[in-house]
């Protein structure tokens, strides 16, 4: 691996790392078992899928091998990156109406209702939490400010990524295990992206409501100390 992609991945850990001392002072009724979140739908970037291969070493191919089994064909496979809507959102321009099927599957990795990659696992899991069981009402329970806190962390996690590529669990876990792609991805050459695949960019502005620009500013200061040093 490039010593520039090595210290990515130390940077998106760094992220993480912020993310779970902003989740540590909340109650949450998220536990060990509680799968209804574990959906087909998860997306992730390259570079966090990198990330997971490199990090599961030799288990990567019995992973690899329960993702490419049998792919559901209803997972969410997004055609447009979080900084991708911002900017367009920055232009006045119509959002992409894109919609996760909630019919969709178990995320092919479930096992026993635990999850065989929870230390490595990407943003879209880490931050699937709620403050009510989901499974009795259906859908998780998070306040706006988490809701801001989340966005903003999905486009510094791009932007990290801005030569990659967002996509599902499914589709680019196994890209990521080959090769061919891992190569050109290091070499910073996915030109032209993989169908399935959505293009990262570099985030044009923050997506924080003015209401909520006080009290994200330290949170946003110990991100933008992270892209300094990164
Ligand atoms: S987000 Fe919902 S389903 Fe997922 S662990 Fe938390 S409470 Fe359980
Ligand atoms: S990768 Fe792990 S945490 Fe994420 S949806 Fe799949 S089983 Fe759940």
């Amino acid at each position: 691996m490039t010593r520039v992609l090595e210290d990515r991945l130390n940077a998106l850990q760094r992220i993480y790392d912020i993310y779970d001392e902003v989740l540590a002072s909340r109650e949450l009724a998220c536990h060990r078992g509680c799968d209804a979140c574990c959906t087909a739908n998860v997306t992730l970037t390259t570079l966090e899928a990198l990330g997971i291969v490199a990090g599961l070493g030799d288990a990567a191919e019995a992973v690899l091998a329960s993702l490419a089994a049998a792919p559901d064909p209803r997972r969410f496979r997004p055609r447009t990156g979080i900084n991708s809507i911002a900017a367009m959102a920055l232009d006045g321009e119509a959002l992409p109406e894109e919609e996760a099927d909630p019919a969709a599957g178990p995320c092919p990795l479930l096992h026993n209702r635990c999850c065989p990659i929870y230390p490595l696992r990407p943003f879209a899991c880490r931050c699937m939490v709620s403050t009510r069981p989901c499974g009795a009402v259906g859908y998780a329970t998070i306040d706006d400010f988490l809701i801001t806190v989340n966005t903003v962390f999905q486009q510094v996690i791009e932007d990290l990524d801005a030569a990659g590529a967002t996509g599902n669990l499914s589709d680019l876990l196994p890209l990521l295990g080959r090769p061919d792609f891992k190569e050109a991805y290091g070499r910073g050459q996915l030109d032209p992206v993989p169908m399935n695949l959505a293009s990262n960019r570099r985030m044009p502005a923050l997506m924080v409501p003015p209401e909520q620009r006080e009290r994200m500013a330290p949170i946003i200061e110990r991100l933008r100390q992270i892209k300094r040093s990164s």
